[in-house]
């Protein structure tokens, strides 16, 4: 695990980082909060280990900071301080520190402390996990992938770049299941997913939006590149039959593309839907576009 730890004091520093490394972390030291700031912002550091009284930005304004970015991954934060009493505890607490640790330090108590930090990252990683990801698929779920939309649209206008969304949905699924049976009807939701995943680039987002439909984000993506991207994911799919328990089953796909022009995700989504409609109704495993 890396740990970010900022401590204007260098001697403080330097035992701090030598504990750490000996503990087996990776250690990123850096000397005041501004500088912490900067780390923090490249390289969303788990685990923070921030002294109190720092020039510039101080322990506790670096932890407001890092609780008003909502990022995806969460920091656990320890403040160090050499302060004590029932205030400032309570201050550190609500700006959003998990933890305290008063200097000087105790190498077993810190050893301690990381280690209830270890816990406790772990859980959110699997909370965060399940809370974001299709269990069926792995891929991310309905609401993530939204948020995921609505996060790639604003940042689409602030940089000017184009950003499209492909619609996906397979054709006559109600057909396979009842033919198949609903577990081989999931494994070849799996096979889809893991298809669409195989083709995509890693600033892409694929998320399954409903039963049997997924949506993809495509950042620096206008039309004709996201056509030819749907057009390569229909094909993987409808070309090479699935062989599951010495079936061999042929599935294909309908899909469609639109592409952000200043609307809101809704909106969007809503091109996308009437566009998939349109390949349904002329016949299926075709991918159609919003004008
Ligand atoms: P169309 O080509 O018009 O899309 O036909 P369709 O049969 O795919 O469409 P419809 O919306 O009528 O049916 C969707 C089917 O997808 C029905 C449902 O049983 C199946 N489905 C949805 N979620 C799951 C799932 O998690 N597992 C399995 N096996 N099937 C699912
Ligand atoms: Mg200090
Ligand atoms: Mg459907
Ligand atoms: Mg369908």
């Amino acid at each position: 695990m890396k740990i970010l730890i900022a401590e204007d004091d260098t001697p403080s520093r330097l035992v701090f980082g030598a504990i750490l490394r000996k503990l087996g972390y990776t250690v990123t030291a850096v000397v005041d909060g501004r500088k912490a700031w900067r780390a923090w912002q490249q390289d969303h550091y788990s685990l923070l280990i921030s002294d109190w009284m720092m020039p510039d930005i101080d322990g506790l304004e670096l932890c407001k900071m890092i609780r008003a970015e909502h990022s995806l991954q969460y920091t656990y934060i320890i403040l160090l301080t050499s302060m004590d009493g029932k205030g400032s505890y309570l201050e550190g607490m609500k700006a959003g520190a998990d933890d305290f640790i008063t200097k000087p330090i105790d190498e077993e108590y810190l050893a301690a402390r990381l280690h209830v930090a270890q816990r406790i990252l772990a859980l959110h990683k699997t909370l965060h996990l399940q809370a974001t990801h299709d269990f069926l698929t792995g891929l991310w779920n309905r609401g993530a992938i939204m948020d995921n939309l609505q996060k790639e649209l604003m940042r689409a206008e602030r940089w000017r770049t184009p950003i499209s969304v492909i619609m996906v949905d397979l054709d006559h699924f109600k057909q396979v299941n009842d033919t198949y049976g609903h577990s081989t009807g999931d494994a070849l939701l799996c096979e889809a997913a893991s298809r669409i995943g195989a083709l995509l680039r890693p600033s892409d987002r694929a998320g399954r939006y409903g039963g049997e439909e997924f949506l993809i984000i495509v950042p620096n993506c206008a039309r004709d590149n996201a056509l030819n991207l749907a057009e390569r994911i229909r094909r993987s799919i409808s070309e090479t039959p699935v062989h599951i328990q010495s079936e061999s089953i042929s599935m294909t796909i309908s899909l469609s593309v639109a592409t952000h022009s200043g609307e809101d995700s809704a909106t969007l989504i809503g091109a996308a839907d009437k566009a998939l409609y349109r390949a349904k109704k002329a016949g299926r495993n075709r991918v159609e576009f919003s004008e």
